[in-house]
């Protein structure tokens, strides 16, 4: 995963523990390079509890690493199509037991 402010790619560490930081922006789980970590614009997303930036965002919530408090994330975006779709949008079925109908009716079971 490249940094996600300046698209430099994460090399592995000499030794001990990689200088790069993690984070969560707008919900998503983003990697912060050394360099872009001096920078103060950011633009992180904080814990609502205490403020920290250090969030790790898992399926469907935001935990804070910091004091442990965990939030639901926002679900404001648009939902996924394939979403939709795995849940059974109506009109779907019927389109399929129409095609079914067809191809049935053609190739007749004896
Ligand atoms: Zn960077
Ligand atoms: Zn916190």
């Amino acid at each position: 995963m490249p940094c996600y402010r300046c698209g430099v790619r994460q090399t592995d560490p000499v030794r001990g523990a990689s200088p790069w930081r993690r984070g969560v922006r707008r919900e998503t789980q983003v990697l912060i390079c050394p360099t872009c970590q001096r920078e103060h614009d950011l633009d992180l997303d904080h814990c609502e509890s205490c403020g920290s930036t250090t969030l790790i965002c898992r399926l469907g919530e935001v935990e804070c690493r910091s004091c442990g408090a965990v939030r639901s994330a926002r679900t404001d975006r648009p939902t996924d199509p394939a979403t939709l779709v795995s849940a059974g949008a109506p009109g779907l079925s019927e389109e399929v037991a129409a095609a079914l109908t067809r191809v049935l009716g053609r190739h007749p079971t004896p």
